[in-house]
């Protein structure tokens, strides 16, 4: 572990360290204000859509809960003025909305996005190549016995705490691929069950999501079949993710939210690895460029993503750029399962990591509290690391921090028509067991407070 230097006190350092609730803002550069541009390109965000489109009559197909959407995996976008009341954000500081991922079909969390872009991707490329499909053609072809026997003859792999194994192995077994998830020990019980009945195969491993995700990767490069989903350093998941924001924003429209310099949106995104809310990050900065501002929020014990952009920024004396987590003495100990990561995406802070508001942390705690005050305001039924977005509103309009960050970008006098908006970003899968022991530990913090 790195010791920080007594003489640069930072008091943001002080709280990182000691895994107390902060905000940190990035500093204001003129190159930050501009989209980002770098590593990613807008046409590529719109190819995924179009993929997912392409996909879709296969999708209704091969999932019934798809057949009322006509495949298409998408969550509603909705008002949220209970649990405004219940997290105390005043009118003046503007409206609070949800971007209910937690019910996102098939996957039951924002994975869905991400994790099924990816697979779809590697099925099409390999389909085009084996000749099994032609531009223009009826993806519905895949279905058909011809497909699923090449299918069948290739692996599809990940590494994962969990959420995106569950995305990745249902939708790969679902075309008929092979496909093994390798979990940490520690992976809840239920997800790996719901895996096996889907004829996913569980390789379990001992330590962290690191280190299942190199176990997974080295057994997968052993495989001249094995396709592996790269968390860290995948493109095609975070194009999967940046799509989100075309269908936000053609939410938001139809509800009538307006986004642009009197009408800022903010966005509060819970982050583990960095590519879900990078990709809706990148997605949501092409499209209202300086008018959104979004935030990552991560637990206090794995704010991965925090240290990677105090890093970055010389803020940790003597720490590297790869800094994790365990480097500033933190235990990467949550149970928000989703976010559980020690170490960031460099894709990910490569691509958006100059472009966001900031990012805070969270206390477990405060997980429980938000996931009973959302079931109790507004009858959403989330798991904890998808309660990581509501406190957005609180660092941002309820601290000094948060206040004087407002004040300095000029956005205070544009706060009584902002739009806050929390992505909540699992829950639907939760077993009911073990959705009521986060409910009764929820509802008895809240009240405590
Ligand atoms: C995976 C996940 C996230 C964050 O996504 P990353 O790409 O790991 O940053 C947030 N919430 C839930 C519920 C997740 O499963």
């Amino acid at each position: 572990m790195f010791q920080a230097d007594a003489s640069s006190h930072s008091p943001v350092l002080e709280s990182l360290r000691q895994a107390k609730p902060v905000l940190w803002t990035g500093p204001v550069t003129p190159s930050a204000a501009g989209g980002p541009g770098a590593h990613f390109l807008m046409d590529q965000v719109l190819s995924a859509q179009e993929r997912f489109a392409r996909f879709a009559p296969l999708l209704a197909e091969l999932f019934p809960e798809l057949a009322e959407t006509r495949g298409v995996i998408e969550s509603p976008l909705l008002p949220a003025a209970a649990m405004q009341a219940a997290i105390g954000l005043p009118h003046q500081d503007g409206r609070l909305w949800i971007k209910a991922d937690h019910a996102l079909p098939v996957a039951g969390s924002i994975k869905a996005r991400g994790g099924i872009h990816e697979v779809l991707e590697f099925a099409e490329s390999l389909a085009l190549r084996e000749g099994l499909l032609h531009p223009g053609d009826d993806y519905r072809k895949l279905a058909g016995p011809e497909a699923r026997a090449v299918f069948g003859r290739h692996q599809v792999a990940v590494g994962s705490t969990g959420n995106l194994g569950l995305s990745i192995g249902v939708i790969a077994s679902a075309l008929g691929f092979r496909s093994a998830v390798h979990m940490s020990a520690d992976a809840k019980e239920w997800k790996k069950a719901r895996l096996r009945a889907r004829g996913v195969e569980v390789v379990e491993h001992a330590g962290d999501y690191e280190k299942a995700v190199a176990a997974g990767r080295a057994q997968v490069e052993a495989d001249a079949f094995g396709y592996f989903v790269d968390d860290e350093r995948s493109a095609s998941l975070f194009l999967g993710y940046a799509a989100a924001a075309l269908h936000l924003r053609v939410q938001l429209h139809e509800a009538g939210v307006r986004v642009d310099a009197e009408h800022p949106l903010f966005v509060y995104l819970p982050c583990g690895v960095g590519g879900a809310p990078g990709g809706i990050a990148f997605g949501l900065k092409q499209l209202y460029g300086p008018h959104v501002h979004c935030f990552f929020a991560e637990p206090v014990q794995s704010p991965c993503f925090l240290v990677r952009m105090m890093a970055g920024r010389g803020e940790l004396p003597g720490a590297p750029a790869s800094a994790s987590v365990y480097d500033v003495g933190l235990t990467n100990v949550t149970e928000a399962d989703g976010l559980a990561v020690p170490t960031a995406s460099e894709l990910a802070y490569a691509a958006v990591g100059a472009h966001l508001g900031g990012v805070y942390t969270v206390e477990d705690d405060t997980l429980y509290a938000d996931l009973a005050r959302l079931k109790d305001s507004e009858g959403l039924r989330i798991e904890p690391s998808a309660a990581a977005g509501f406190s957005g509103p609180r660092h941002l309009c309820g601290t000094n921090a948060g206040r004087a960050w407002l004040r300095a970008q000029g956005l205070d006098a544009h706060l009584p028509r902002a739009t806050h908006l929390a992505w909540t970003t699992g829950g639907l899968f939760v077993p009911d067991e073990e959705y009521d022991r986060f409910l009764s530990r929820g509802r008895s913090l809240a009240a405590g407070n």
